[in-house]
């Protein structure tokens, strides 16, 4: 992804060293507590800006002879042009009449949030092959995602299953916030303590510095790894024993 390098990575060698690692401490140790994988969805084993994309597009779609330049900006749109935040995007494509930006918004967020265009996301390069070489080693995946259960619930399971991630079969958990106020992160510190009556919590994988550092701290014996994709302005500095990556490829 196009954000600017805020992290130092690891090599493409180390990084590929390191996701072997983890493969091989997802198989049990004999009579030992079943290995468990922690991954977030949105940037770090998906890529959901073809999604705003999308929506952008569509909004671009509804707007009349009178907005027609930020139709066509906005019709203009590429996953790659995105920032984080959507307030970021439009100003970066141009659009910044107040009014339509805040339609784009109210546009954008009953649809980013909600179950339909979540067919949208595809996989971080690699994503896939390596949440199945987890899961076919012996750990038990667990999504744990932002995202929320009423709203999002049966979408995020159809995209996991749509994109070949194992789900629904034994050993995969989807963890989802109970409701969509709630903030991120202080839903994973509430949650986190709770997925180690799961297994022994190998490694977490997040793109948030914040949760990185939030699991490794409830974790202090797994590997955390933050996905260098995109991220909240004004993260935090990263524990210093989080390793950085830039996506999966470990080939
Ligand atoms: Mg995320």
């Amino acid at each position: 992804m196009s954000t600017p390098v805020k992290y130092p990575r690891l090599s493409a060698a180390e990084q590929r060293a390191l996701l072997h690692q983890i493969v091989a401490r997802c198989r049990p140790e004999k009579g030992g507590p079943t290995p468990v994988v922690v991954f977030d969805l949105d940037g770090t084993l998906m890529d959901n800006r073809p999604r705003t994309s999308e929506i952008l597009h569509e909004f671009a779609a509804t707007l009349g002879p009178a907005d027609h330049d930020a139709q066509a900006r906005l019709a203009g749109a590429t996953p790659s042009s995105l920032a984080y935040l959507l307030t970021d995007s439009l100003a970066r494509l141009g659009v910044t009449r107040t009014d339509v930006v805040g339609r784009a918004e109210a546009f954008w967020k009953e649809r980013f949030f909600a179950d339909e265009h979540l067919r949208l996301d595809v996989e971080v390069a690699g994503g896939v092959a390596f949440a199945r070489a987890c899961h076919e080693a012996g750990a038990i995946l667990i999504y744990m995602t932002g995202r929320d259960l009423p709203l999002m619930g049966i979408g995020t399971f159809r995209s996991l299953r749509d994109l070949g991630f194992p789900i629904g079969v034994p050993g995969t958990e989807l963890v989802l916030k109970p409701d969509a106020a709630m903030p991120d992160e202080a839903y994973k510190r509430l949650e986190g303590p709770k997925l180690a009556r799961v297994g022994k919590i190998v490694a977490v994988f997040d793109n948030e510095p914040a949760n990185c550092n939030t699991l490794l701290e409830m974790n202090p014996d797994s590997v955390s790894v933050l996905l260098d994709t995109q991220h909240l302005p004004g993260a935090p500095p990263l524990h210093p024993d989080v390793k950085v990556i830039a996506d999966f490829v470990m080939a």
